[in-house]
């Protein structure tokens, strides 16, 4: 079904052979397409190879044979600049695609939940699912998160797909018609590869202008950026829910003092007490009003999703507590590989012991200054040190630690030593981890594993 929808008949180029272009890749071929792939990672094409997908070094190929490219959304399209292979296809007139709008094409019968967003979308993606298979519905997950959508396995109409979306995934679709999207919230990330903050959020709104005008729109209205989106939708005359992880909302799903509330309808009911849930915070209660609204929105049973809210366990590398040693308590956050997100964790605790940097963002941690006082000390690591350190001089102590264990130790023995009340150890790095770790997983996954030798030793 994959193969034939996307060229008149000639070759398919796929770049990038990860996860997503290998599936693709894979999936394109088993559906009879003449397949080219290729990576400048020999291991990667190795792996492809073994997978049974043919290769072709698309740097040398006669693009005069290949209608289409498949991008893998980890290469630059337009910005910084466009990749050497992005500008072979543009040379040739080829169409430029990604595995979702593959997946997109081939109209499976069963419905799309697609969830995008700065900050969330992991988490929410993972609700979502929680709250669907607690209503009886046969639902998976994937696409940025969890499996390539393309190693999916094919759902009856009945059943769900919920897709987290990146910004990079979402500009190489096309005609993907959700039948709920989702917008959680958006700060600056990433803008060096959509060429600034506008087109960033040009490529975020495009999950939106995808859908049929009737199909469900979701929005968080908890920043001016996507608030602005959401008035223009509504103006529109789109079907859009506000949602809110911090006040009340006309006709919305928010949460306010700890209390999920439904407004759709006019007058707001109480639907569920989150005090006694894992999802702390308001970042985190953005994540369940949109997950509530999501899954209602498919007809899945309020008290039956009120209860999926509250049985949630959290995600690895999302505020994980991982470790406690002697009133000490870890933290693993990860996954907070920008400035907003760090701020969500920073702004949970009082007392932090505070592990941060790897490679920078472009916006540094200035826009941090209000949440400095809740830092008792900062250990810093990777390229981020010194700039770091310069924005945090005069205000908050700190030691370059170089590498994350050395930053694990010292973090630990000078919160053990402070005689401050509930101190945290808390990694919530703002910045990428490529520097010093494949991704952010093998960061957590390495701080956790530090903290617990730790507690192991004790
Ligand atoms: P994403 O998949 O968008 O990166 P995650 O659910 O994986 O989102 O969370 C990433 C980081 O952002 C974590 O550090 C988490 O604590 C924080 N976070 C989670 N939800 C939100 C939100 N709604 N707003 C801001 N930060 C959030």
């Amino acid at each position: 079904m994959i193969g034939a929808v996307v060229s008149g008949g000639g070759a398919v180029a796929v770049f990038g052979l990860a996860r997503s272009g290998l599936a693709a890749a894979r999936a394109l071929a088993t559906g009879g397409a003449d397949v080219r792939a290729w990576d400048d990672d020999p291991a990667r094409r190795a792996a492809a190879a073994a997978a049974g997908v043919p290769l072709a070094d698309l740097y040398a190929a006669d693009w005069g044979e290949i209608d289409a490219l498949v991008l893998s959304p980890g290469v630059p399209l337009r910005f910084p600049e466009p990749h050497a292979v992005v500008r072979l296809a543009h040379a040739r007139g080829a169409e430029i695609l990604g595995d979702v709008e593959l997946f997109a094409r081939a109209r499976l019968p069963a419905r799309v939940v697609a969830i995008t967003g700065t900050n969330g979308k992991s988490t929410t993606t993972a609700l979502v699912l929680a709250l669907l298979r607690a209503c009886g519905f046969e639902a998976v997950l994937g696409a940025n998160f969890g499996e390539p959508v393309l190693a999916l396995p094919t759902l009856e109409a009945d059943g769900v797909y919920v897709l987290e979306l990146s910004s990079y995934q979402i500009a190489l679709t096309t005609s993907l018609a959700a039948d709920v999207a989702v917008l959680l919230n958006l700060s600056p990330d990433h803008l060096a590869r959509h060429g600034g903050m506008a087109g960033y959020i040009a490529a975020k709104k495009r999950l939106f202008e995808m859908q049929p005008g009737d199909r469900a729109a979701i929005i968080g209205v908890d920043d001016a950026d996507s608030r602005a989106m959401f008035a223009q939708l509504a103006a529109d005359g789109r079907d859009v829910t506000p949602i809110s992880g911090r006040a009340a909302v006309d006709g919305g799903i928010y949460v306010e003092l700890g209390v999920l509330y439904d407004s759709r309808d006019g007058a707001p009911r109480a639907i569920v007490d989150l005090a006694a849930a894992r999802l702390r915070g308001e970042h985190n209660h953005q994540n369940a009003a949109a997950a509530f609204a999501a899954a209602t929105a498919l007809g899945c049973d309020e008290a039956r999703a009120a209860e999926a809210l509250l049985a949630f366990p959290g995600l690895a590398h999302r505020m994980e507590a991982v470790a406690e040693i002697g009133g000490v308590q870890f933290i693993n956050d990860s996954k907070a590989t920008n400035v907003d997100a760090a701020g969500r964790a920073l702004g949970s605790f009082d007392n932090i012991y505070w592990i941060a940097g790897g490679r920078p963002k472009e916006q540094g941690i200035a826009a941090l200054a209000h949440l400095f006082p809740r830092i008792r000390h900062a250990f810093l690591i990777g390229e981020a040190e010194d700039a770091f350190a310069d924005a945090l001089a005069g205000q908050v102590a700190v030691t370059r630690a170089g590498t994350l264990p050395r930053a694990v130790s010292l973090a630990f023995a000078t919160a053990r030593d402070s005689g401050v009340a509930d101190p945290v150890v808390l990694l919530s790095p703002a910045c990428a981890s490529f520097d010093q770790f494949t991704d952010f997983e093998a960061r957590g996954d390495a701080f956790r594993d530090f903290a617990r030798l730790l507690e192991a030793a004790r």
